[in-house]
């Protein structure tokens, strides 16, 4: 993946992909502090892109870490790269990071803070699961509690358990795993948010520790628009036997049917499917 043609932006300027390192003492490396944005664009345009872009910006406050980049200079880079990669539909990836300085230690006070641009192609996150329906397992990791972590920023901090959760559910045959939060109520995916449909309304966890999607808020809106009822609330694990649909949603992972999680199955029914094509049809208005 690093051995190949292509432009990085990288603190202000165009580098070949080749050329796009960073030093073994990178502070980010050691202890986890970046942040990310994952976005799509979809015929040349970035779905809500100055919304990632003002996250990234949150997301670094969040850690004390100032990003020395504006929304526009945020933009103003990912257009360059999409235009300079010859990208009209494709993946894009923004992070910031603490980089290598003076501070070797937990402090990072004098090291800079630096960010990279990338873009790439990539398909449906999970493969072919928009017409079967993705195999969830059940991570043994909770989502934790926002007093122990920033939970609404997009950091590196917050995926050690997803990496982990998902390397357990892949070795079992799944394509991802479903979280239950500190408290024992239904969570998110490890890069993902839920939704479940039960006697045609829509159940989804409140966001109050986790993630709350630029997606999850765009389909909710869809949904609303419609006049289908959307309840945001703790769901019980006990509820999930209950739920008829279940569907994932994210920038990467767009709108997923999921056909089981653990021992529960649900139906690729009709209201996911058409949330899942309309969503498709949103982003390329
Ligand atoms: N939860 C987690 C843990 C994620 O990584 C993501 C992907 N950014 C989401 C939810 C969905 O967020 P969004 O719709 O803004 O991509």
């Amino acid at each position: 993946y690093d051995d190949r043609d292509g432009k990085i932006w990288m603190d202000g300027q165009l580098v070949d992909w080749r050329d796009a390192k960073i030093h073994v003492l990178t502070h980010a490396l050691h202890y986890a502090s970046s942040v990310f944005e994952g976005e799509r664009c979809y015929n040349g345009k970035v779905f809500l892109s100055r919304k990632h872009s003002e996250r990234l910006l949150k997301s670094g406050e969040m850690m004390d870490m100032a990003i020395p980049y504006t929304v526009d200079q945020i933009e103003a880079a990912k257009q360059l790269v999409l235009k300079e990669n010859d990208l009209t539909n494709a993946y894009v990836r923004v992070v910031a990071w603490r980089g290598a300085g003076p501070d070797m230690g937990v402090s990072s006070a004098r090291n800079p803070v630096r960010m990279a641009v990338t873009a790439w192609q990539w398909g449906d996150y999970y493969g072919d699961a928009k017409m079967k329906g993705a195999k969830l397992d059940i991570a043994k990791w909770k989502r934790p509690s926002p007093e122990t972590i920033p939970t609404a920023a997009k950091a590196a901090g917050l995926y050690m358990i997803c990496t982990m959760s998902k390397h357990a559910a892949e070795a079992k045959g799944c394509s991802d795993a479903m979280f239950f939060d500190y408290r024992g109520y239904v969570a998110e995916a490890t890069g993902a948010n839920i939704f479940f449909v039960k006697d045609g309304e829509v159940h989804t966890p409140l966001p109050d520790a986790i993630l709350n999607g630029l997606t999850r808020q765009t389909v909710i809106g869809m949904l609303k628009d419609r006049g289908i009822t959307v309840h945001e609330r703790h769901i019980m694990p006990e509820e999930l036997e209950s739920f008829e649909q279940c569907w994932l949603t994210g920038s990467a992972a767009e709108v997923t049917p999921v056909g089981q999680i653990g021992d529960y199955n649900f139906e690729v029914g009709a209201l996911t499917k058409e949330m899942s094509q309309a969503y498709e049809k949103l982003v390329r208005e």
